[in-house]
């Protein structure tokens, strides 16, 4: 392994672009290095978490080394580690463990953890299209989401990371949508099925809505989690009812 490494032009520009496009205080977590990172101001990163193993540490120094070309610092003298998982499956169960740990400790800038939010009322926002680098140089257009939930203390509107959301609240809360056309909110909910439902669907003879970029009802956009997945229609006031029907039963 070389010490010298040239990166591409391409591979710097990604990383001043990555690291801009961070909120000071937010965690970077590159899959599969079994590293976690925090911008600590607007020219530092901060190694937080290490996994025991000498990959780990190979790619937190190619890493280093590469936002260092593009004038961003490191600290690492004070990092966690954790042993190596002993397999695949362990090692994304730790993982998960860890981003929701992580995920629970988050606030609203009132101080109200997000975790306490009314997360079952939480409508998929699209906020713009977005121009990322990819890998051979090129630009693809990406679309910015977001979960929109109220804040039960100030009322004021909290726009969450859809990741976040999903961590926080479960994929039953997170495979679904609501139309806004015209900047008006539909009064229908569109929520992916399970595989049983779909069976069951299928056996009482009712239909449900397969689902790709544009809501085939209403012609609203659709949050990319949700292309291609076979929904219920299900009016608000029926669904929210459903929703704290089951919050009851946990
Ligand atoms: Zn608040």
């Amino acid at each position: 392994m070389n010490d010298e490494e040239d990166f591409a032009d391409e591979l710097k520009v990604w990383a001043l672009e990555h690291f801009s496009q961070m909120a000071i205080k937010a965690v970077w977590r590159p899959d599969g290095t079994g590293l976690r990172y925090r911008k600590t101001d607007d020219e530092t990163l901060q190694l937080e978490h290490r996994v025991d193993h000498p990959d780990s540490l190979h790619h937190h120094e190619r890493i280093t080394r590469l936002f260092a070309t593009v004038n961003i610092g490191m600290t690492d003298e004070d990092v966690l580690t954790s042993p190596a998982a002993l397999s695949a499956e362990d090692a994304f169960r730790m993982e998960m463990q860890e981003r929701q740990a992580v995920a629970a400790s988050w606030t609203h800038e009132c101080g109200t953890p997000l975790a306490s939010m009314p997360l079952e009322l939480g409508v998929p926002m699209f906020i713009g299209d977005r121009e990322v680098l990819i890998e051979d140089g090129e630009t693809q257009t990406v679309e910015d989401w977001a979960i929109s939930v109220t804040c039960t203390e100030c009322d004021g509107v909290v726009l969450m990371n859809p990741d976040d959301f999903n961590l926080l609240a479960g994929d039953g809360l997170f495979m679904r949508y609501k139309p806004t056309v015209d900047e008006e909110e539909s009064d229908m909910w569109y929520v992916a099925m399970t595989r049983q439902q779909m069976y069951e669907t299928a056996e009482t003879g009712e239909l449900g809505v397969l689902v790709g970029s544009e809501c085939p009802d209403t012609g609203g956009k659709v949050p990319p989690w949700m292309w291609g997945t076979y929904c219920q229609r299900v009016p608000h006031t029926d669904y929210m009812l459903k929703v704290l029907d089951d919050l009851e039963e946990e």
